[in-house]
């Protein structure tokens, strides 16, 4: 049977301005998105007209936090191009997940772009990528960038990119929890400890955009930020145990990931990086310690 396999890579968020909720119920968000090299595969394999079916595995074990069928998103990803286009066609959707689940790192959104892409190939439905980008921002508010990938500035709830002219390539280190966090329970928890604060609109800081013309890996560092931060450690307070010990190790910037559980470390280069990486992994705080660069292309078929 014919198929079609393509990579996505996870996101980050260099910042992450949060407004207060919009009567839709969505927040507004003014954020800066980097795709880095931490990825997920997703093969889409031909069927009968109608049959679609999801597996997903990582390099090592099953995912049983992932599911299978509908609610995954990357079969709603399928089955919305199918109504998008009007194609008669089935697909088995294989995905293996690098990208940590409920991270904070858009894995489903990521899989969501994959399978977009992967099916728009595998039908011929022939749909561009600014074609792809509405059904993409119908289905989360990450999909869209991680349609194009780099550095974007995200604007209304995200789904708004626009691309970021910027210097430099990056070096990480994503320190993973033991238990994925919830977005919802996130946003949930940012809205009862925001509750009695006026919220300004988000901005994107000028500091961030100003380092990110610079290239300069400390400038960065310093620049980083994220609104959702102080919500995700009030439902993880061991977090700050692990963003302390990143700096303590001479990590140039800190923060948490999206809407966590994952903290992110910025290092000065790839020794440093192992360094980093080194020091978080003999510690216990996280499951898991990855190296990754950023900024790379989004959805690429393999
Ligand atoms: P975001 O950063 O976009 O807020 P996240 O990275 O924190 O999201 P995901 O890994 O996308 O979280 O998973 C959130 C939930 O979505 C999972 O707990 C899982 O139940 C569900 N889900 C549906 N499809 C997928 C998929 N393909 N991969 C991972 N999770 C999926």
């Amino acid at each position: 049977m014919p198929s079609v396999a393509v990579r996505s890579p996870a996101k980050i968020n260099l910042c992450l301005g949060v407004g207060p909720v919009r009567r839709d119920g969505f927040h507004p968000l003014a954020t800066v998105y980097q795709a880095i090299d931490l990825y997920d595969e997703v093969r889409a394999t031909l069927q009968a007209p109608d049959e679609f079916s999801v597996v997903t595995h990582s390099l090592a074990e099953e995912h049983p936090d992932v599911p299978v069928g509908i609610d995954n998103i990357a079969v709603r990803a399928a089955l919305l191009l199918q109504e998008h286009t009007g194609v008669s066609a089935g697909v088995a959707l294989a995905i293996r997940k690098e990208i940590p689940v409920a991270g904070g790192m858009a894995g489903g959104s990521s899989d969501a772009a994959a399978a977009l892409v992967a099916c728009n190939e595998l039908w011929g439905t022939g749909l561009t990528r600014a074609e792809l980008e509405p059904l993409a921002a119908q289905l989360g508010s990450d999909v869209p960038f991680l349609l194009h990938g780099g550095n974007a500035v995200g604007a209304g709830r995200g789904e708004r990119v626009t691309p970021v002219l910027a210097r430099g390539s990056y070096h990480w280190v994503v320190a993973v929890a033991h238990e994925g966090l919830s977005t919802a329970a996130v946003y949930a928890e940012f809205d009862r400890l925001t509750a009695s604060r006026r919220l300004p609109e988000p901005v994107v800081p000028d500091t961030l955009m100003a380092a990110m013309r610079s290239g300069d890996p400390e400038q960065l560092g310093a620049a980083l930020s994220n609104d959702l931060a102080e919500a995700a450690l009030s439902l993880r307070p061991e977090l700050q145990d692990t963003l302390d010990m990143g700096a303590e190790v001479g990590a140039l910037g800190a923060i948490v990931s999206g809407s966590g559980p994952t903290c992110l470390f910025l290092a000065e280069d790839e020794p440093h990086a192992t360094d980093i990486a080194t020091a978080l992994a003999g510690t216990g705080l996280c499951s898991d310690v990855v190296q990754a660069r950023g900024p790379v292309p989004g959805v690429r078929t393999i």
